[in-house]
């Protein structure tokens, strides 16, 4: 039997969203990797002082600063070789350019569904970190990709582990999926404790290090229901093949069972610079700059069913993954304005999943939705979560 690659192509990237979490860490895996990869375009939105030291270092042909306020009043420093695109239109143009042939979509939100859907448009293959354009146009998105040959490479850790563990078997092989979760910094707080929640608290996650907004998803644990609707699109499953354990120490970072019992696992100490890598370089591996784990180390590894009752976020990701349709867009709306109405303390932590409930309950749902009326229901969603408020 043989699994031998070959050499990784060198891949040519243009990276959304590049002064975030995800789009930092990207960047640290491309030092790493050297000759592996280069950048060719870099885009933020509002921290153009970053972007700015990143293109210094980087050089790339372009960057694209999406917000025109901010980049209009910012003092630019000259590039040389570098050209500054102003504008979300910006981020299609340079991610159609011929170049570029690897996008890594690591903008938050929806504000990334049509760079993303761009990049699929042209048949490139894109390193996925932006669950919500799944979660929103799933079906658009997968139907597009399936006619145009674009790869969509799961960068989600947790999608990332199923892709991996997914060669052990065939498709028609596969039982269900298992989502870990670590519970997020709430695990063990009462119902009571949970309603008093402030943002600074949600925003401190015990194992991970990421982005404002999906702290705030994994403390009520509707990450882990975007996650369930990820998957479901993803990987062409049913909503009863998916299902969700608690597993603090986010060392398995998901499973796949096979028909016959056979559990499938992937595990790496918690840092995404590793799944990056894996969609950067797959079907390949080499070594990079992802942390070991060490099992002279005692270590210990805990699985528990989530608690529903205290978190029925998880229950609300498995019923929209069942009715599909508009469910998505709405749930992922509804809940982007939650977030933003609890970080501003307009809301309390608890009121974002019933917002989102609410407001899914009160929806028109339509089963085949195209891609305007997928952005439509999303701009609807987000208004009757203001008047919820
Ligand atoms: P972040 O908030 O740290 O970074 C977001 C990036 O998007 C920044 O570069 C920002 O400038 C840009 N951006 C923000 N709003 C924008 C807008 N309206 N238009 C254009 N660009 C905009 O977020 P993150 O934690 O890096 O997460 C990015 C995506 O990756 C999210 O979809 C998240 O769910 C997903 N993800 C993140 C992690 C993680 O560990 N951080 C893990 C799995 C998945
Ligand atoms: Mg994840």
């Amino acid at each position: 039997m043989t699994t031998d690659y070959g050499e990784p192509d060198l891949k040519r990237l243009a990276v959304l969203g590049s002064t975030g979490s995800i789009g930092v860490s990207t960047l640290h895996v491309a030092r790493e990797l050297g000759k592996n990869v280069q950048i060719l375009g870099l885009s933020a939105n509002r921290n153009l002082k970053r972007l700015v030291e990143q293109a210094q270092e980087f050089r790339p042909e372009w960057i694209v600063a999406t917000d025109e306020a901010s980049a209009s009043k910012f003092a630019w420093p000259a590039l040389p070789g570098t050209e500054l695109l102003i504008g979300h239109q910006q981020l299609n143009r340079m991610v159609q350019a011929p170049e570029v042939d690897t996008v890594v979509a690591a903008i938050v939100g929806i504000a990334g569904l049509h760079s993303t859907l761009a990049a699929i448009q042209q048949g490139k293959t894109v390193a996925l970190a932006n669950k919500e354009t799944l979660v929103a146009a799933g079906p658009v998105v997968m139907k597009l990709a399936e006619e145009t040959g674009a790869n969509i490479l799961p960068v989600d850790s947790e999608h990332n582990a199923i892709f991996q563990c997914l060669r052990a078997g065939a498709r028609s092989e596969v039982a269900r999926v298992c989502l870990t979760a670590s519970g997020g910094p709430f695990r063990e707080f009462t119902q009571q404790q949970m309603e008093n929640v402030v943002p600074k608290q949600a925003l401190a996650h015990p194992t991970w290090d990421m982005g404002q907004k999906i702290s705030i998803d994994s403390a009520t644990m509707m990450n882990k229901a975007l996650e369930i609707i990820e998957a479901k699109w993803l990987f062409g499953l049913s909503a009863d093949q998916i299902e969700v354990v608690v597993h603090p120490q986010s060392i398995v970072h998901s499973m796949v069972e096979f028909v016959d019992g056979s559990v499938i696992a992937q595990m790496s100490p918690p840092d995404m610079k590793l799944p990056i890598q894996y969609a950067l370089v797959w079907p390949h591996r080499i070594p990079g700059p992802a942390p070991r784990l060490r099992f002279q180390d005692a270590m210990s590894l805990d699985f528990q069913p989530p608690d529903i009752g205290r978190f029925p976020a998880v229950a609300l990701g498995l019923q929209v993954a069942r009715q599909g349709g508009t469910s998505g867009a709405v749930l992922n709306a509804a809940n982007e304005a939650a977030v933003d109405a609890f970080l501003k303390k307009r809301i309390g932590f608890c009121d974002i999943v019933r917002a989102c409930q609410d407001v899914l309950q009160q929806h028109a749902f339509q089963p085949h939705p195209t891609i305007n009326e997928i952005v439509a229901i999303d701009q609807w969603a987000r208004e009757e979560i203001d008047k919820w408020i």
